[in-house]
């Protein structure tokens, strides 16, 4: 089997500043990225619609598919406008104000900052934690009335305009898809992107919202959970159930839960989806030291190497590709990582989760062949990614999973699940033929050579007309 070039575990960078030319796109896409995410908390409009066409002309040039993964903000509290950094020192009263007609009745030397949210005197309460800027600043809240919540200053920091607020063990009462999440998506939308991560999810109504959102809309966008903060947590099963993938955004859930408890709830998240065949993203601070400079820390090393032995779907860069300055060594990083580690755990059998369908029974007896076939490929022909997500649940040990598809929405969105390798087909028609078809344009791209061992699944059409599944072993001649 000619699999030198395939890596089992995906790579989603985000774009920004130093990424977002044709030419880095083109560079970023050869290195080997399969899925791009744009940040809407950073993005115009105008910009995503750019981006989108370039992103789009860059993978025609470079000559391969990649996903494109909106990131919507959802529910965000941020500090508003300061003309001048305030410096705030350790003891400090400060306030945050939610209605700056108060001004007038403030005790003048108590400074303050407005919030963007009118609310957060009525869900917060005294004695709470509001953490400022990535919780480099926190402050312990002392009081409270409807215009302000005065506060007293435990971590000392620089603030400056409108940065990040988080509050853990908060429920926030602030919708969970928000009016500009509405409009970034729309945009997208109408743009073509493949999946829509939606921030925050605090419970499995918020992921369905988005659904009939994106169903209203005619969208055939895929879902990402991002779980963010305790209620996320508290509601892991039923996200997951509800979601099509689900990210462990580990900046804000490190922010929002004790540090200790965060490998605790990636370990978990990642068993549970596996467990029921949902993919799933380890993100945030994978590369953060490459920002600066072009090799990763040690630990850094490590922690990409055990996302990839978890058999996490992706893996994803933040900061490191958007304003990093070495984008391309950082996915390279991770590539080499990646292969480096799929390679380990060849030698080791984990036991695949077991699925009650029948169909998913089908599946497993596919991949337990493969894997008693060294060198053998899983090859599958999928409308809608079923059938390639259905045998990437089982986790293949080496074999890759070659899809064929007849639909490009497919061929992008299985670039976030975990060793498959799609190509486009079209159309499909009598199952043999289709096949054959397709044996032809896999050897001509050299994906595939004689003596190649192939486990194929695929429909069989009976003397009596009716389709039924197949599972055929082939030897390519
Ligand atoms: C995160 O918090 O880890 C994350 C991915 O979300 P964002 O970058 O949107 O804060």
């Amino acid at each position: 089997m000619t699999s030198a070039p395939f890596r089992r575990t995906k790579i989603i960078a985000t774009l920004g500043p130093a990424t977002e030319s044709e030419e880095i796109l083109v560079q970023l896409i050869r290195a080997g990225v399969d899925v791009l995410r744009l940040n809407m908390a950073h993005a115009s409009h105008e910009w995503t619609r750019m981006i989108i066409r370039r992103i789009r002309s860059a993978s025609a040039l470079a000559g391969r598919e990649v996903a494109i993964m909106m990131d919507i903000k959802g529910p965000e509290i941020r500090t508003g406008d300061v003309t001048l950094p305030i410096e705030l020192k350790a003891g400090e009263i400060f306030d945050f104000t939610v209605k700056p007609e108060a001004e007038g009745t403030r005790t003048e030397e108590i400074r303050s900052v407005d919030v963007n949210y009118r609310n957060l005197v009525n869900d917060i309460q005294v004695g709470d934690t509001v953490l400022v800027d990535n919780g480099l600043i926190r402050l312990e809240v002392l009081a409270k009335n409807a215009a302000h919540i005065r506060c007293r200053v435990l971590i000392p920091g620089q603030l400056s305009s409108r940065r990040h607020i988080n509050l853990p063990g908060v429920h926030v009462n602030l919708p969970s898809f928000t009016e500009k999440d509405r409009g970034d998506t729309l945009v997208g939308i109408e743009a073509g992107i493949d999946f829509v991560a939606l921030s925050f999810v605090r419970e499995a109504a918020d992921v369905l919202q988005l659904r009939a959102f994106l169903k209203e809309h005619g969208s055939n966008a895929r879902i990402v959970a991002k779980i963010e903060d305790q209620s996320a947590i508290d509601h892991l099963d039923e996200i997951i159930r509800a979601t099509d993938v689900l990210m462990v955004a580990r900046g804000d859930l490190g922010i929002e839960i004790p540090l200790e408890e965060l490998p605790v709830v990636q370990r978990r998240a990642v068993r549970t989806c596996l467990a029921i065949g949902r993919p799933v993203i380890i993100a945030t601070h994978m590369l953060e030291s490459m920002i600066g400079q072009s090799m990763p820390t040690r630990a850094e090393i490590t922690d990409v190497a055990n996302a990839v032995y978890e058999q996490a779907d992706c893996v994803m860069l933040s900061g490191e590709t958007t304003v990093g300055k070495y984008p391309l060594e950082c996915v390279r990083v991770l590539d080499t990582i990646s292969r480096r580690i799929e390679e380990e755990m060849a030698t080791e059998y984990a036991e695949p989760a077991v699925f009650l369908t029948e169909r998913m029974k089908l599946l497993r007896s596919a991949v337990v062949m493969a894997n008693e076939l060294p060198h053998s490929a899983l090859l599958c022909f999928t409308r809608r990614g079923i059938t390639a997500a259905g045998l990437a649940a089982h986790r293949p040990v080496c074999a890759p999973i070659i899809a064929v598809t007849d639909s490009p929405d497919t061929l992008r969105h299985l670039k976030m699940v975990r060793a498959v390798d799609a190509y486009l087909l079209q159309p499909f028609g009598d199952p043999e033929k289709t096949i054959s078809r397709a044996l032809a344009s896999l050897r001509q791209l050299g994906r595939i050579k004689s003596g190649d061992k192939l486990v194929i699944i695929s429909d069989v059409i009976t003397p009596e007309g009716r389709r039924i599944d197949s599972i055929q072993l082939r030897t390519i001649e």
